[in-house]
């Protein structure tokens, strides 16, 4: 399995993920244009996806998905409540397939579970082909045990860093929003991300992510130093950061 990040953070999300025979876009929130542009950069042909499945119906997760998957046919998989959240994005025509629970396709499994977020419902995911493993985690505002029994389970790991807490607390943002992001329904910080992964570090967590961070309120720098510093300096070379503006290299798994 190999993966790359389109995008991470509050203007735009989406994840590309492809095994031996499937290829799978994770949100779509970027222009369906932006998203064939990013697509190309690696040399993947859009019209090559297979499905597309969602976290949830933020904007910043969907913005582009009605016209993505109408112009590419593509089926979208998400929790019944989430799809229905984002019916006013769809064209009359598309191929809804609302899950129950776990789901395949193709030669993926995807195991959803539930986050704590400002948006009922959001899930994250485990990605798995045969015995590889990766774990989605963004979009929640404090670490549940759902949440730890399944990201253990990975191999690699998109995980949330959001934000620094003093740089929110001290930055530009008004009260209620600086409330909204800290809060249990927000984002998770640089040192919730630390907290968890140095609880859930397993020899076979070979590579994390940290995405979805803020640009006023982190930077790569400081998600990266604060995050090493839970984890051990010796984690350095498996800890990565996906800023908003960038795409990231490919990634094996
Ligand atoms: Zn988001
Ligand atoms: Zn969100």
């Amino acid at each position: 399995m190999k993966f790359f990040i389109l995008a991470s953070g509050s203007r735009g999300n989406s994840l590309f993920v492809e095994s031996h025979h499937g290829r799978f876009l994770i949100d779509v929130g970027l222009s369906a244009r932006q998203i064939e542009l990013r697509l190309h950069s690696k040399e993947i042909d859009p019209a090559s996806i297979d499905a597309i499945i969602l976290t949830h119906a933020h904007r910043d997760h969907v913005a582009g998905v009605g016209v993505f998957a109408n112009r590419h046919k593509l089926p979208i998989y998400g929790h019944p409540e989430t799809l229905d959240n984002i019916s006013y994005l769809l064209k009359p025509h598309p191929k809804i397939k609302p899950w129950t629970g776990e789901f395949a396709i193709k030669d993926v499994r995807f195991t959803p579970f539930r986050v704590s977020h400002d948006c009922h419902p959001t899930h994250g995911y485990l990605v798995q082909e045969n015995n590889s493993v990766l774990g989605v985690c963004t979009d929640l505002g404090v670490v549940t045990n759902e949440v730890k029994q399944h990201i253990r389970q990975a191999h690699a790991l998109l995980l949330e860093s959001n934000h620094d807490p003093n740089l929110l607390m001290n930055g530009p943002y008004p009260w209620h929003l600086k409330e909204r992001v800290s809060g249990r329904l927000g984002h998770l910080s640089n040192h919730n991300a630390g907290e968890l992964l140095k609880e859930i570090f397993s020899p076979h967590l070979g590579r994390v992510v940290l995405g979805h961070l803020s640009q006023e309120n982190n930077t790569a720098a400081l998600a990266y130093q604060t995050v090493l510093e839970y984890v051990g300096a010796d984690k350095e070379s498996i800890i990565d950061v996906v800023e908003q503006k960038n795409v990231s290299e490919m990634y094996y798994l």
